[in-house]
């Protein structure tokens, strides 16, 4: 396996407009330029409004640039069909969402299965590698519950769980402790350090607040849709 030279995103003068009212257009980001390579564990953080899920749909290959170029490990994803985004997407990402995104009327091993859906696996191959990824997230006792069953933390636990049965490239999480109180929140995030540091998994976490970004090690800070800085984790955000 190639070491951490290998890249898993380039973003390359990538910019963002949308269509508003009276036929006019709103710049939501101006010039991203960033890679992210294998193994990383990145925080994107910036204030509410400044841009930061329009690049994580971007990153995520659920929408495509106004202008720029998007490789996803080495591909590059700018003008590909929503058909071929969807199988980019099933083939390389997990997402975490802020709100879980479960689908509430199916069983916990079900909702964790679900990517598996198209990679043409017998399904008991998808029930052993679902429970698998149960049994990593400490939730293999709850297989048969529903999604409103459980706690907040032990849902975005089925998620991640989830997000990892597809044995993607990367973790993309928007938001991942929004919704959860700060003992549950900082418990994902040892565990998102962990599957960064023991299995290898890249890592990029969208967050608008220091106190979470700083468990990764690499922070990308935008404001007003620009990068105002990008380097190591630094110790506070009065820079910022
Ligand atoms: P953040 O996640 O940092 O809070 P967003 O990326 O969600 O910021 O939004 C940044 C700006 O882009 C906001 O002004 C928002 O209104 C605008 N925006 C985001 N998505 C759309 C869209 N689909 N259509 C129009 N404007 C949008
Ligand atoms: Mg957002």
């Amino acid at each position: 396996m190639k070491k951490t030279s290998e890249i898993i995103i380039s973003m390359q003068d990538i910019c963002k407009s949308f269509p508003v009212e009276l036929g006019g257009i709103q710049q939501v980001l101006f010039d991203i330029n960033f890679d992210v390579h294998a193994h990383e564990f990145v925080a994107i953080m910036g204030p509410s409004g400044s841009g930061k899920s329009t690049c994580m749909n971007i990153i995520g290959a659920l929408d495509t640039p106004t202008s720029g170029v998007y490789e996803l490990y080495g591909r590059d994803i700018t003008n590909m069909t929503a058909d071929e985004l969807a199988i980019v997407r099933n083939e390389y990402i997990g997402f975490v969402f802020q709100q879980f995104n479960l689908l509430s009327k199916r069983s916990v091993l079900d909702n964790v299965m679900l990517p598996l859906m198209y990679r043409g696996l017998p399904m008991s191959e998808r029930v052993r590698r679902a429970r698998e990824m149960l049994a990593r997230v400490g939730l293999e006792n709850f297989e048969t519950y529903l999604p409103n069953q459980l706690s907040g933390g032990m849902k975005q636990r089925v998620a991640i769980a989830r997000a990892l049965a597809g044995n993607p490239k990367l973790i993309l999480a928007d938001e991942p402790t929004g919704a959860l109180d700060s003992k549950m929140g900082n418990e994902i995030l040892h565990f998102f350090k962990q599957l960064n540091q023991d299995l290898g998994i890249t890592i990029v976490m969208i967050t608008h607040e220091f106190d979470i970004a700083k468990y990764a090690s690499r922070l990308i800070h935008i404001r007003d849709g620009r990068i105002n800085y990008d380097g190591k984790m630094p110790k506070t955000d009065d820079k910022l």
